[in-house]
């Protein structure tokens, strides 16, 4: 998959959600690249922010998009661990 594809996916996801994606169009690419890269190398598209422990099962939470909203980052600055997604 492209980047553009993969940005254009996340936009979807964030229509009807009260985040959206950072406004600094250079961290959604390199955000985008890494996800990208991940899915190539290990088959499915990990957070690039975050190390997989090597568990499969527990590795499934670290797959993009997360589950976010229940980091600490999201409930202290209203963004993901990477700063993909932010409060609107
Ligand atoms: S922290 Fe953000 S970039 Fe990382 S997996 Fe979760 S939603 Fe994706």
């Amino acid at each position: 998959m492209k980047k553009e594809k993969q940005i254009k996916r996340w936009e979807k996801f964030t229509e009807k959600n009260d985040f959206k994606l950072n406004d600094d169009k250079e961290i959604v690419e390199t955000l985008a690249e890494g996800v990208l890269k991940n899915r190539k190398k290990h088959g499915l598209g990990y957070c690039p922010c975050r190390l997989t422990t090597g568990n499969a099962e527990e590795d499934l939470k670290l797959v993009c998009p997360c589950n976010f909203k229940v980091q600490k980052t999201w409930k202290e600055k209203g963004e993901c661990w990477c700063s993909l997604f932010i409060r609107r």
